[in-house]
């Protein structure tokens, strides 16, 4: 590929696309365009070497031993968590607790603090914007404990209604839980806003990151969340894990969400005791490798720096927001002025499933359907929608064939 549109950027796009190995390939018969960002991103030399390195090199169950590998690995695992911690900006290390990811965060909080705190009557927040992932744990919560659920409702555009927000806080409200950007749309929520009101009405919060994390700034002292989730695969990182970020006093003052070894300080059938932060929230051997290379992933896009690659990304949803917007009968759903690089759009007429498949022979992947946001698809009135998201590897040459797909697309399906 000749020109890789690194006008505005300092960052080589190429350079970057060199340490994915995975998009040097053609995908029936094309080179492939990889769109499917925000479902998950793909994994650079970095992340794969260290899972190799760990497998080959000193792969060993952690904490308890005393033998060098277990040693390695140990160092290895915590120092991922420092990486973590840093990445949020939490005050401490022990603030940080590995998970599988965002929904593994999400339904811990809801299975500790939540049973601890909300009973009959008891209110929790969540937004229209919000994944399945944010819903479903805080309904099962709601549903054992006589609770119920409140919706802030989403604006034409997309963004969040803010106002209408305020109006649903009350001594009752227990949690609000929001992303701090949409999956399925892309609008980045007020969430320092969302905070401050929520507090001011007594309420604890957790803020959904699985699609900030590779966009946004995140700074949980700042943003002063109680609870902030995010997911390793969504920010270049290995499936199967991710992080919780919770306040030090709640974590504390929260039961243990799973039982096993790890999490214990001494067992006996009398009385078993826990043990510490964070592991008294990691039952059982974690999973080591994976963590240790989320750390790597993090530590690449630190050394990118997140400020130049969400300028790039920003570039890339402008120029595909004014090219796909162009095509016609195309309707952009999610048009908030604050956005990370997701667009989502229909063509009228023609079912999302046919334009993703079609897409798909060009090579250009992008995802279709709800994007595990059913009531938001009902708030607009539609099945689903055809979703590109953008990553930094992404070049404006890719839209370019995506919106030639598009073009031809509408052409042959159209009467
Ligand atoms: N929340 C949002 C906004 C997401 O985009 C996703 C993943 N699509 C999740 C939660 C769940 O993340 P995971 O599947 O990694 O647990």
């Amino acid at each position: 590929m000749a020109d890789l549109n690194t006008a505005t950027s300092s960052i080589d796009i190429q350079k970057i696309r060199e340490q994915f190995p995975i998009l040097d390939q053609k995908v029936n018969g094309k080179p492939l365009a990889y769109f499917d960002n925000a479902a998950t991103t793909q994994k650079p030399l970095v992340v794969i070497d260290a899972l190799v390195d760990y497998y080959k090199g000193y792969n060993a169950n952690i904490h308890r031993g005393i033998h060098t590998l277990a040693e390695k690995a140990t160092k290895a695992y915590e120092d991922s968590r420092k990486v973590v911690q840093e990445f949020v900006n939490a005050n401490e290390v022990e603030e940080i607790i590995f998970t599988k990811g965002t929904s593994e965060g999400i339904n811990l909080v809801a299975a500790t603090y939540g049973r601890q705190n909300v009973g009959p009557g008891d209110e929790i927040i969540v937004s229209g914007l919000d994944h399945h992932s944010n819903i479903v744990p805080w309904q099962i919560l709601a549903e054992e404990k006589g609770a119920s659920i409140k919706v802030i409702p989403v604006l034409e555009d997309g963004s969040l209604d803010i106002k209408a927000f305020e109006d649903l806080l009350s001594e009752k409200t227990r949690i609000v839980a929001v992303n701090h950007a949409s999956n399925s749309l892309g609008t980045i929520n007020p969430v320092s806003e969302i905070v401050a009101l929520a507090h001011k009405a007594g309420a604890k919060v957790l803020i959904d990151g699985a699609q900030a994390s590779a966009h946004l700034e995140i700074d949980v002292q700042a943003l002063d969340c109680d609870f902030y989730a995010i997911s390793a695969h969504k920010v270049y990182g290995p499936t199967g894990t991710g992080a919780l970020y919770g306040k030090r006093e709640l974590l504390e003052a929260m039961p243990p969400y799973q039982g096993g070894g790890e999490m214990i300080k001494n067992v006996s059938f009398e009385k078993t005791t826990y043990n510490d932060l964070p592991y008294k929230f990691e039952a059982g051997t974690p999973n080591i490798a994976d963590v240790i290379a989320f750390g790597s992933a993090l530590e690449f896009v630190n050394d990118l720096g997140k400020p130049v690659m969400a300028a790039y990304e920003n570039e890339l949803l402008r120029y595909a927001t004014q090219k796909v917007g162009g095509v016609q009968d195309v309707r952009l759903i999610g048009t908030a002025a604050n956005k990370v690089s997701v667009l989502s759009f229909i063509i009228e007429g023609i079912h999302p499933f046919d334009v993703g498949q079609m897409l798909d022979a060009r090579g250009v992947a992008v995802r279709t359907g709800h994007h595990c946001t059913e009531p938001l698809m009902d708030r607009f009135g539609i099945e689903g929608t055809v979703r590109a998201s953008f990553a930094i590897y992404n070049t404006k040459d890719e839209i370019d064939n995506m919106v030639e797909g598009l073009e031809r697309i509408v052409k042959f399906m159209k009467p």
